[in-house]
């Protein structure tokens, strides 16, 4: 037997609606803040991820996908999406958008070689957005506020907003130089990750996973005390704009995130929720001023942000235990055999409508019916048999409270609209508190 790839997963049918309901919620929330969505290939040249994503960072030197095609044309899977929307602005000029900042969204599937764990895969999917073509801090709140904005709308509310900044270029050289100094002679305590990183690009010292509590990282000199008057300003208008939105935050000194990139502001969304495990970052974002000049375009600043889907859907988890919502509408239990084409026809009638409904094509007895009804949830078992059939109406029972009534079937759809209407306000038809009761 063959089995998938290791680090890989099947989205399985009953887990496929979560990732929709995910997509719709990635969709409208985009919508509301006027991203729009650019594809950009699952694969690109290898050269494009050296020198976008940095050649000293962890995803370029352990966990890329690369291959030779039958060209020996050198092509990696992309590991972020950043990169390669950056490649496709330059190439497709968008950067002369009238319409600026150029607003962009994405959602797809990236490859990275990393040790499985809970919320860490191979391939594994990401929702990012970048801002294109401004240097206003507004911006960079407005990219923070539509990240914060997005958990809002999938209700994830245990979550820690942390910022910080490293300031542009001279700010980012003045820091290095003072991190040199002052690592020199410590470098020797970390592990041998550090040490190569402290040689190649000594920023990355401090997205150390294990030593992010040695003594040596946590006493070390922090970017924020070195950024030029300008730079800090920025930062300054970034937060007093978080504050004007009312967006809780925490300025995390030490936060560099693990791409070379970034300039000026960089954050992260974290979640204390314990099926999260260790990978408790939900979404890493900044702004990156000079990626596009690095890969040959025009000097166009941006800004965005990239969630991993995985950790959302572990985090929704416990969530959704709280409100095991129903699976679909209506469930019609037809009693009889001359009575099936009768029962097909209303379920039709109520899918136009735009209601979920479903249908034992089995033929099974009362009681096999009422078992697979159980198992998929409906707000509604409809109940139609040849007494039914006769006088033009329906039994329609709610599942949640076992009421019955008999309803005509002229009157069917909207009966039922206000059955679930009333049912997700928690009206129960006798409440005398909704506009209906
Ligand atoms: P981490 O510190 O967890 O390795 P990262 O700094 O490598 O994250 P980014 O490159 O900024 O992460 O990617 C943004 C988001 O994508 C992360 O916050 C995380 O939610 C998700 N992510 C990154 N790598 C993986 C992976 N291998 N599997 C699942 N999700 C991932
Ligand atoms: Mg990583």
């Amino acid at each position: 037997m063959i089995n998938k790839v290791k680090g890989t997963y099947d989205i399985l049918p009953e887990e496929s609606s979560r990732w929709q309901n995910l997509e719709t919620t990635i969709a409208n929330v985009s919508r509301l803040f006027n991203f729009k969505e650019i594809r950009t290939p699952i694969f690109e040249y290898s050269e494009l991820f050296h020198r976008g994503v940095g050649e000293s960072t962890d995803i370029i030197k352990k966990e890329t996908y690369d291959l030779t095609d039958r060209a020996d044309r050198m092509l990696t899977l992309r590991p972020e999406g950043t990169a390669s929307i950056v490649r496709s602005v330059i190439e497709n000029k968008l950067y002369a958008d009238p319409n600026q900042p150029l607003k962009l969204y994405y959602y797809g599937p990236m490859f990275r070689y990393e040790r499985q764990q809970k919320g860490r895969y191979r391939q594994f999917y990401q929702f990012g957005a970048e801002a294109i073509g401004a240097h206003s801090p507004l911006v960079d709140a407005e990219v923070i506020n539509f990240a914060a904005t997005f958990l809002e709308a999938l209700r994830i509310k245990d979550i820690t907003l942390k910022i910080n900044s490293l300031g542009d270029n001279e700010s980012k050289e003045n820091y290095r130089n003072a991190l040199i100094n002052y690592l020199k002679p410590n470098v020797h305590e970390l592990c041998g990750d550090c040490q190569r990183r402290y040689q190649e690009n000594p920023l990355r010292v401090l997205d150390c996973k294990v030593d992010k509590n040695h003594p040596v990282l946590t006493e070390a000199p922090k970017p924020l005390d070195f950024l030029t008057d300008a730079d800090r300003f920025h930062f300054d208008q970034v937060l007093s704009a978080l504050d004007a939105i009312g967006l809780e935050y925490e300025i995390d000194k030490s936060l560099v995130r693990g791409l070379d990139y970034y300039t000026h502001t960089v954050f992260e969304i974290d979640t204390d929720l314990a099926s999260l495990g260790a990978q408790s970052t939900l979404v890493g974002g900044g702004r990156y001023n000079h990626l596009f000049e690095s890969l040959d375009g025009p000097n166009v600043p941006a800004v965005g942000f990239a969630f991993g889907i995985e950790r959302l859907l572990l985090a929704l988890e416990s969530i959704e235990k709280e409100v095991a919502a129903p699976c679909i509408h209506c469930f019609m239990i037809a009693l009889g055999d001359d009575v099936q084409e009768s029962a097909l026809k209303i379920v039709n009638e109520l899918r136009h409508g735009g209601l979920i409904c479903d249908y034992d094509f089995f033929n099974k007895n009362l009681k096999g019916k009422f078992k697979q009804s159980e198992r998929l949830n409906p707000i509604i078992n409809l109940i139609y048999g040849t007494e039914e059939m006769k006088h033009n109406c329906i039994n329609v029972k709610e599942t949640k409270s076992g009421v019955q009534e008999t309803v005509s079937l002229d009157q069917l759809y909207p009966y039922i609209l206000k059955l679930i209407q009333n049912q997700s306000s928690g009206c129960n038809g006798n409440c005398s508190n909704c506009d209906d009761c």
